[in-house]
């Protein structure tokens, strides 16, 4: 019997759970989280440069008793507040924001400009969310270092960068995360979006998100005079052959039922209409859920490629280039289903519902791949009564990206600090060899 196995059966019951942070706490420092989150609402850095992001993050956090490093992997920050023996737990944010012009027209919308990795200037946007998340989590620390009585163990945060561009992850990976800190025993992460309404929470247990893959295909070709088409071979009509012949892998090759998604995202060939352009290039997403879909849907695209390229005798085979790969967020689900109890308490019991797959992608997944057991779950971010209109009108609000994604803030944000105080407590009070147990079985 371990020496807080007492605690267990408090989140395991009907019994409102002793794990959800009351009124008070949330209310000490409900302010302070609300204006850290217009702070950065109103100061996008894009992926790759928040370190006014990381600052903010980094100082409130050292500010409520962590001991926080910075730099690693990048703008990436990791928060450690130790508090006795007990399991390891991480709670993730990402950082960064996105090359999109806002249009919400809040008092609070960013007018900030940047230059991409590129050197074009863009407009920035938390247009994901990302600002929501950090409020969050600073929140949440501030109410873990005032109640160390409540839990035992070690509370790792870390502010994640360049999740947009799914690189922050690994970054942090290869700069020792997992060595240079304590390896977690569980990775706890949220994501905010208009799916459902504010003060909500979804779980999804098992595949969360999706495999992604970007493709980059060049196909060669002969250039030559547009009004003589036989002395050349053309990469636009192989180019336009192979788009085609590409949609047949989901609706002629992929077992019906399985999830698979393959979008031709742009086309570039040629500069002028009377000239055959020597090559084309072709940029790809790939999306599912099962890694033997993934395969099939990447082979099957270097075998068409090839194939139509050699049917019109192009001089050279094409390349076909793999880029910005990440795996599905996978919910270990007993740990999900152990969760549930916890989020209940904290946002009562209809609050909770069981989320579907999201075709979307997310980084988070690089933690799972190190062996750490992972519970990602889904926060409403929706005016109540906008979701109420919205689902009947049949228009869906807009979604993480747009310019006009605009979560509904008090609501959303109470309810992520209680989602994530509740979450966390129940982890810190479980037993590390309990937790093992629970999650040994993927
Ligand atoms: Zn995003
Ligand atoms: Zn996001």
């Amino acid at each position: 019997m371990n020496r807080f196995g007492f605690l267990l059966p408090l989140c395991l019951g009907a019994v409102a759970c002793a794990q959800a942070p009351t009124q008070s706490e949330v209310d000490a420092v409900y302010a302070g989280a609300h204006a850290l989150y217009i702070e950065i609402h109103e100061n996008p850095e894009l992926s790759g440069q928040e370190t006014k992001t990381a600052d903010r993050i980094a100082d409130r956090l050292r500010a409520a008793g962590f001991e926080v490093t910075q730099h690693v992997g990048g703008t990436g920050v990791v928060a450690i507040l130790r508090n006795g023996s007990g399991p390891t737990i991480m709670l993730r944010t990402e950082l960064d924001a996105l090359p999109v012009e806002e249009k919400t027209g809040l008092p609070y919308a960013s007018t900030v400009h940047a230059k991409d990795a590129d050197g074009h200037d863009v407009p920035v946007m938390h247009a994901c969310g990302h600002d929501l998340h950090m409020a969050a989590l600073v929140a949440t620390a501030e109410i873990m270092a005032h109640s160390k009585d409540s839990w035992h163990g070690t509370l790792m945060l870390i502010g994640q960068p360049a999740e947009e561009t799914i690189a922050g992850a690994e970054g942090m990976v290869k700069d020792g995360l997992f060595t240079r800190f304590p390896k977690p025993d569980v990775a706890v992460a949220l994501h905010v979006s208009n799916a459902l309404p504010a003060g909500m929470a979804s779980i999804t247990p098992g595949v969360f998100t999706s495999n992604a893959d970007s493709v980059r295909i060049v196909i060669y070709g002969r250039g030559g005079h547009g009004a003589r088409p036989d002395t050349t071979i053309d990469p636009i009509v192989i180019a336009a052959r192979t788009i085609l012949s590409l949609q047949t892998i989901v609706s002629r090759e992929v077992a019906p039922g399985e999830m698979a998604v393959v979008t031709v995202g742009y086309i570039h060939a040629g500069t002028k209409n009377n000239i055959i352009p020597d090559q084309a290039e072709l940029g790809l997403t790939v999306r599912s859920f099962k890694q033997s879909v993934r395969e099939q849907v990447l082979a099957a695209i270097t075998r068409i490629t090839r194939a139509e390229a050699a049917a019109a005798g192009a001089p050279k085979e094409p390349t076909i280039e793999r880029y910005e790969s990440t795996d599905s967020v996978y919910n270990n689900p007993a740990l999900a289903e152990r969760l549930r109890a916890p989020l209940e308490a904290a946002l009562g019991k209809s609050n909770v519902v069981i989320g579907p797959q999201n075709a979307a992608s997310e980084d988070f997944s690089v933690f799972t791949e190190q062996g750490v057991p992972s519970f990602y779950f889904g926060l409403g971010g929706a005016d109540p009564q906008k979701f109420a209109e919205a689902k009947a009108a049949g228009i869906p609000l807009p979604s993480n990206h747009s310019p006009l994604f605009a979560p509904d803030v008090d609501p959303s944000l109470h309810a992520a600090i209680e989602a994530e105080v509740a979450v966390l407590r129940s982890l810190l009070n479980t037993p590390v060899d309990q937790l093992h147990a629970l999650t040994e079985h993927p």
